[in-house]
């Protein structure tokens, strides 16, 4: 069967689907792959590296896409202004896509590609499994972001990270404040410790303390059972007021403390928990940074302007919103591990054959022989699901 990679036409994205050992590894598994030209620039792989693994290179975008029977890609299908035809319409009738494709955020897409009679597998979709790990492409790109917002806060902020005892006076910490100890948080954690800073970590789980603090941050999150913050799979649910309230006072007094804010919270289906005011924002320090990692999902931060910096009140607000992009090369790395290990899930020798009864391959399908057949998708098409902002999981 035949597997195209095409060139990513995203604004800003400079990773690619596959690296050359990917291109490797499923050409053992008996897949005939096609590189388009210049898909692995953004991500410092030339084309001969793509040839050296035993991959053809396309020159012609168009006829890669109709000649593959699967399409691996990071971003949804998007309009193609150079073609003046949306990526859907380019794909062959009844071929498979493999993608981010962020299903809840692209209904019209995900339509165009039932149309098409395409089967389509969206890897922001993957259930957070043991079994499912080596395919959780969420997972690597928040590891991603969440060691990147620490360097842009450390490049932003008008002091440094650690203490330091020099012939010219003592230095004091910086004290990181991490809102949200997911995987992101986590890695920030990390990160803000090796570069000095005193990390505090808030979360609703009361499940992540011991995490927290085998990193060495202090957990200052509220005393809540795990039953009232999380729901069966690990994620956070929305709270009570009560629990709520307990919360955001904890919280209002870590902020002022803070120079740095990194936040990463996030409910599954819903726009992102505010959690930080105006008001608490221009009680900050003046020269402190927030970096909105929720930024895509409506922002943690009142002020958090999706892909902009802003400066109120003093403070630096980031809210990026492509940070693994900005790490093209470990990003591919990655993705293309996840995608690969998805690919050869589905695959038995050498041709695609999903089995639907599998909890992975099922949970992360979303057209099959012409229909919507995820439940959350479909219902978003069908106007049952309502629009709650931008539900969709973005990868950062
Ligand atoms: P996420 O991106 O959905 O959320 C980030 C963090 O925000 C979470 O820790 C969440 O508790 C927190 N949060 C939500 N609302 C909040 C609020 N109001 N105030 C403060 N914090 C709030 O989370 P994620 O990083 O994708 O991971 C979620 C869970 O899934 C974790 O338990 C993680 O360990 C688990 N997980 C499991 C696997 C696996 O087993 N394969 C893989 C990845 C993640």
């Amino acid at each position: 069967m035949k597997v195209g990679i095409p060139k990513e036409i995203g604004p800003g994205e400079r990773r690619v689907a596959l690296t050359p050992d990917s291109v490797r590894r499923i050409k053992t598994a008996g897949y005939d792959v096609h590189v388009e030209t210049g898909a692995g620039a953004g991500a410092f792989i030339p084309d001969a590296k793509f040839q050296e693994a035993g991959a053809g290179i396309a020159t012609n975008t168009a006829d890669l896409w109709s000649r593959s029977e699967i399409v691996l890609k990071i971003q949804p299908p998007l309009p193609n202004p150079s073609l003046h035809l949306h990526e859907a319409d380019l794909l062959a009738e009844g071929s498979t896509l493999i993608c981010m494709l962020r299903p809840l955020s692209h209904i019209d897409t995900v339509r165009m590609l039932a149309k098409r009679r395409v089967t389509s597998f969206s890897m922001d979709m993957m259930p957070r499994t043991t079994r499912a790990q080596p395919m959780d492409a969420l997972s690597s790109m928040s590891t991603l972001a969440g060691y990147k917002a620490v360097l842009i806060a450390g490049d932003t902020l008008p002091r440094l990270f650690p203490m330091l005892v020099t012939a010219a006076g003592t230095i004091a910490p910086s004290r990181v404040l991490i809102v949200g100890a997911g995987v992101a948080g986590l890695q920030a954690i990390a990160t803000a410790r090796r570069l000095g800073a005193v990390v505090e970590a808030y979360d609703v789980r009361p499940a992540v303390k011991e995490e927290v603090e085998s990193l060495g941050a202090t957990f200052v999150g509220p005393r809540l059972e795990a039953s009232e913050a999380q729901d069966e799979q690990g994620y956070a649910k929305p709270l009570s007021a009560e629990a709520q309230r307990r919360g955001m006072e904890l919280l209002g007094e870590r902020i002022a403390h803070a120079d740095v804010i990194i936040t990463t919270a996030r409910v599954p289906g819903m726009p992102a928990p505010r959690l930080i005011s105006a008001d608490q924002v221009a009680r900050m320090k003046p020269g402190s940074v927030i970096v909105d990692l929720a930024a895509d999902m409506g922002g943690n931060c009142e002020l958090t302007q999706p892909g902009e910096t802003v400066v109120r009140h003093d403070v630096t607000i980031h809210g990026p919103v492509r940070l693994a992009s900005t790490v093209p090369v470990h990003a591919t790395q990655m993705y293309s591990k996840n995608i690969t290990s998805f690919l050869l899930h589905i695959t038995k020798d050498g041709t695609l054959t999903p089995d639907w009864s599998d909890d992975i391959t099922k949970g992360t399908c979303v057209t099959r022989d012409g229909q919507i057949v995820h439940p959350a998708t479909r219902a978003r098409a069908e106007g049952t699901l309502a629009a709650a902002g931008s539900p969709a999981r973005s990868p950062q």
